[in-house]
């Protein structure tokens, strides 16, 4: 298959690059170095089958020509993280609304045969029912679960419309080797793999009684990539998660270290937790690595967060100020 990947320098796009390319398809990496890094795809590049494009998807007259005869669009490039989409509503509606339909017009225009988008389980916000269905109310707590939600939209727009193939899988807190680690203060992960090589103690939210649909990379790639095979995926929404809900104490007993504790976050689910009945059935994918596994390949992997930002009580009550002041009313 000729397939494209935006944001194939990022944490999830760079998982989908590689499985890809093992597949033996070709992959055209669009991404515009923001928040990726060349880093995550140093090991890829000597494949001759990837190229690699620096570019901004909003630019659309830049990154059209390159969907010349793709297959498979994987569009993954996004802004991320919650602080700075409540302090730049605007950039992040930039990057993930308008860059979605940037995107989505140069996968018509060339008549892609799948396009798969990243959507977000942040959709749900505080959902009243777990494990929580696709048909569950939409409900985004802060900018960037809107503009994913928006970015959806469109994607499903574009498939009643124009008859564009898409599927859009909606990540449950997806974790795994290469997870970011920008500036901002972000996934539970990166924070405490960075804590945990300084020998610092874990900053855990409210009593780590709450859970998470902790979903491995590589299953989320997969899901992706048998979506984009399976033709009954077209239009379609499903949600990708690991089959069960973990809580930080878990993780916090798994990676091994001390624990402090820092105030709740407003808005912040007590659970986050997908039903995977529709994927299960529609397209026979299982998540396939369990919780315990995908912590100890990180944990072997540790040195990749070295550089990682060292948070502490401090730094994250100044880092999520915005945070308590906007969606704690
Ligand atoms: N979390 C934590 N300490 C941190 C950051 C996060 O205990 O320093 C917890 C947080 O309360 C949540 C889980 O880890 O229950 C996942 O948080 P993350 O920000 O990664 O994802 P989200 O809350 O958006 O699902």
């Amino acid at each position: 298959m000729r397939t494209l990947v935006t944001g194939g320098c990022g944490f999830i796009g760079s998982h989908i690059a590689e499985a890809l390319l093992m597949r033996g398809d070709e992959v055209i990496i669009i991404d515009n170095l923001s928040t990726g890094r060349l880093l995550n795809i140093e090991h890829l590049r000597s494949n001759p089958n990837l190229t690699f494009v620096e570019c901004d998807i909003s630019d659309h007259e830049q990154i059209e020509p390159w969907f010349k005869n793709i297959d498979w669009v994987f569009h993954i490039a996004a802004l991320a993280d919650i602080v700075p989409s409540i302090q730049m509503p605007l950039l992040y509606h930039n990057s993930n609304v308008n860059g979605t339909i940037s995107v989505l017009e140069a996968a018509r225009k060339h008549d892609v045969k799948r396009f798969i988008y990243a959507a977000s389980s942040s959709c749900y916000g505080i959902p009243d029912a777990y494990p929580t269905l696709e048909s569950a109310e939409i409900r985004p707590q802060y900018p960037y679960a809107t503009t994913k939600y928006l970015g959806e939209q469109y994607v499903m727009n574009w498939h009643y419309i124009y008859e564009l193939p898409v599927t859009s899988m909606r990540f449950f807190n997806v974790y795994g080797t290469r997870s970011r680690t920008s500036g901002t203060y972000g996934a539970v992960f990166g924070v405490f793999l960075a804590q945990k090589l300084n020998k610092k103690p874990f900053t855990v939210v409210g009593n780590g009684t709450q859970t998470r649909d902790f979903t491995y990379v590589s299953d989320i790639a997969n899901a992706c990539i048998t979506a984009a095979e399976h033709p009954d995926a077209a239009g379609e929404i499903m949600n990708v998660g690991s089959g069960n809900t973990y809580s930080i104490n878990r993780l916090v007993e798994l990676l091994g270290g001390e624990v402090t504790y820092i105030p709740k976050r407003p808005g912040e689910p007590d659970c986050t937790f997908a039903d995977i009945s529709k994927i299960r059935k529609l397209l026979n994918w299982e998540p396939k690595v369990s919780f315990e596994k995908g912590v100890q390949k990180m944990i072997d992997q540790i040195d990749y967060w070295r550089e990682a930002p060292l948070w502490d009580q401090l730094s994250i009550a100044e880092a999520t100020k915005d945070w308590f002041k906007y969606l704690g009313k």
